[in-house]
């Protein structure tokens, strides 16, 4: 999955990056999907393990253009984790009291704790994307921000937290089917917005905004993956695996029992 590491340093041009890219399983839909199944098990008893030893930290990053499948990787791809370790962070408009505070203020306090995955569901990035591109606030305050965001992710490294970040990579072709389709499948109604109409005209700047993420904030301690993302099924099982990778590498154990289990006789 190096591939879709961005490399700390490197300059990223989006245009490079193949959003409909399948190669590393030879572009075949059911059978990825199947793998994914496996996937999901091996994500489960690693899971476990995490929960159970409680040691380390992990916060996944999710950002992406709407529609860009976040919601769909939650779904997907932590099917079947125990909820007890696992927890989800949306972050929306911030509110009046979240303003009053720095960026940062919001989303410290949902990171994660010893034992448990955090999935960020938008997150401190968006105050130099939405921000950037809508000009919430003036650049010489957006502009110091990437240099706060590594700080503050290089606290959380150091204090034990595996940090991965995935932008989720699809292009304007597919966003304008994803969005047909949430206008003409009733259930899918609920998460249209008009105002996404009004993001989607400022694709270009969005594209800018997130080119200097991925260039000045993709760092040894917290990478950021660029999946492609058009192809569902590949988008979850890129994030799967870089999952599974990362945490196998924690080299992570059980506990230890009590001495003197064995002779306990249960009666
Ligand atoms: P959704 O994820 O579709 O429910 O939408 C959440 C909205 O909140 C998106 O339009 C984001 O751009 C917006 N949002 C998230 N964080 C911020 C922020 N820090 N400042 C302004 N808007 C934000
Ligand atoms: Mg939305």
């Amino acid at each position: 999955m190096d591939r879709y590491r961005v490399k700390p340093g490197s300059q990223v041009d989006l245009s490079q990056w193949d959003p409909n890219d399948s190669s590393a399983f030879e572009g075949q839909k059911k059978e990825g999907k199947r793998h994914l199944l496996l996937l999901n098990e091996q994500l489960e008893e690693l899971q476990e393990l995490l929960y159970a030893e409680n040691r380390h930290k992990v916060l996944v990053v999710l950002q992406a253009m709407d529609t860009g499948g976040k919601d769909g990787v939650i779904r997907h791809v932590f099917e079947g984790v125990n909820p007890q370790g696992v927890k989800v962070a949306g972050f929306k408009v911030p509110t009046a009291e979240e303003l009053s505070h720095d960026y940062l203020w919001r989303v410290h306090k949902w990171t994660p704790g010893r034992g448990e995955i955090v999935i960020f569901n938008r997150s401190h990035y968006e105050d130099v994307l939405v921000v950037r591109v809508h000009s919430l606030v003036p650049p010489e305050v957006w502009g110091k921000r990437y240099d706060h965001i590594n700080a503050f992710e290089r606290v959380l490294a150091d204090e034990g937290t595996t940090i991965l970040k995935f932008y989720l990579h699809i292009d304007l072709e597919e966003q304008k089917e994803r969005l047909q389709a949430r206008l003409d499948e009733p259930h899918k109604r609920w998460k249209f917005s008009l105002g996404d109409l009004d993001e989607r005209k400022l694709w270009p700047r969005y594209m800018q905004a997130y080119e200097d993420v991925l260039s000045k904030t993709s760092t040894a301690w917290a990478p950021w993956y660029v999946v492609p993302a058009n192809r569902k099924w590949y988008r979850n099982l890129v994030i799967a695996t870089v999952l599974i990778e990362t945490l196998r590498g924690l080299d992570m154990s059980y506990p230890q029992p009590e001495n003197g289990l064995d002779d306990v006789v249960i009666v």
